[in-house]
């Protein structure tokens, strides 16, 4: 009798436990997630490994940040790691952005040339970068947005290889704003540390409007591009505004690389609508950290932050526990999302946008 009533309990408590409508801290190992923005710039391995432990696929994504040495040696890590963990590591590929010839049909022809040697590797996107409007100009002197006609054959070549997009395009709205009024302090660290990249100080640069609105036309003209918009496709600071793009454009998500903390600064404000903007979208939001690791970086250090970071993230999405940041003052409640959008934040959203074979 005893041992039926043990099996009885047993059982109610099995199928109770499978029927909680959220995760907890204690399911972080044994749900698999992707991070889908990070930058494995090193041979070493010890970023994968720690991903590895924590259950966690990896996108790197290659950056042209400078010339196209960077470029190529960014291809071999990523090449080198995808290997090295197959369906466990998968990458980005980019293309070196040469201005010489920009606009004739030898641009383009030389750009889609070295792009097609960047993805043969089995690249399951291209990245562009923020040169594209912020750095890159032509012979007059003139800003190069991301919906110049001139770049249209390189996208319809990543179009007609199905690939999407992922563009990080413009900055945080901080950008064009003085150093005090940044609403988090990873921002105005960054923006003190690069002057170069704080449109504050460069009036004579493209607004933050004029970048969202390069990328909104980019994907008015081509309404079969699939696009993911890394950092919340630079409309962090308030989901509302995200909420109008992802609406307009049924094509284009977006990535929560290093801007999560953006999200838990509007928490602090109003939980419910960061709760019921990530269960409205579900489909279109991928998590990602933008976590690097370089070859001189200290393997414990890189493996503890990494860990870290990726357990506070996940305490936000699944717990409704008290939390506060280092980015802003004050404290924000975790949003407790429903188990099935936590599965396609971390997983399912990344492996139908990037078609990933994830062993
Ligand atoms: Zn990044």
């Amino acid at each position: 009798m005893r041992t039926i009533i043990l099996i009885i309990i047993s059982l109610f408590l099995t199928f109770t436990r499978c029927q909680t409508p959220f995760y907890t801290m204690n399911d972080y190992k044994s749900v698999l997630k992707i991070d889908s923005h990070v930058h494995i710039n090193s041979d070493k391995g010890f970023f994968e490994d720690q991903a590895a432990k924590d259950n966690f696929v990896l996108l790197t994504i290659n950056v042209d940040h400078s010339d196209s040495t960077a470029v190529k040696k960014q291809l071999e890590w990523a090449l080198n790691s995808v290997k090295k963990y197959p369906g466990r590591v998968f990458y980005s590929a980019t293309f070196y952005f040469d201005t010489a010839g920009w606009g004739t049909a030898e641009w383009s022809k030389k750009a889609i040339s070295h792009l097609n040697e960047n993805i043969s590797g089995g690249a399951v996107s291209v990245k562009l970068w923020k040169n594209i409007g912020m750095t890159e100009r032509d012979k007059n002197g003139k800003f190069i947005m991301v919906d110049d006609s001139a770049l249209k054959p390189v996208i319809d070549f990543i179009i007609s290889k199905n690939l999407p997009i992922t563009g990080h395009i413009g900055e945080p709205r901080n950008c064009w704003l003085p150093l005090n009024q940044m609403t988090v302090s990873s921002d105005s660290s960054y923006f003190a540390e690069n002057p170069q990249y704080h449109m504050f100080l460069h009036p004579e640069y493209p607004s933050y409007e004029d970048q969202i609105n390069a990328r909104d036309h980019l994907l008015e003209m081509h309404t079969d591009l699939k696009f993911v918009g890394c950092h919340l496709g630079s409309l962090e600071w308030n989901v509302d505004e995200l909420a109008k793009r992802l609406d307009k454009f049924p094509n284009m998500a977006v990535d929560m690389a290093a801007r999560i903390c953006h999200l838990q600064y509007q928490s602090a404000k109003d939980r419910e609508k960061v709760r019921n903007f990530c269960i409205k979208y579900q489909d279109r939001l991928l998590y990602g950290t933008d976590l690097s690791s370089h070859e001189s970086d200290d393997h414990d250090k890189v493996s503890k932050w990494t860990h870290e970071t990726w357990i506070d993230d996940w305490k936000y999405f699944t717990t409704k526990d008290t939390m506060t940041s280092d980015m802003f003052r004050g404290k924000f409640e975790g949003l407790q999302l429903p188990k099935e959008v936590v599965r396609k934040i971390y997983s399912e959203n990344a492996i139908r946008c990037y078609k990933l074979k994830v062993k």
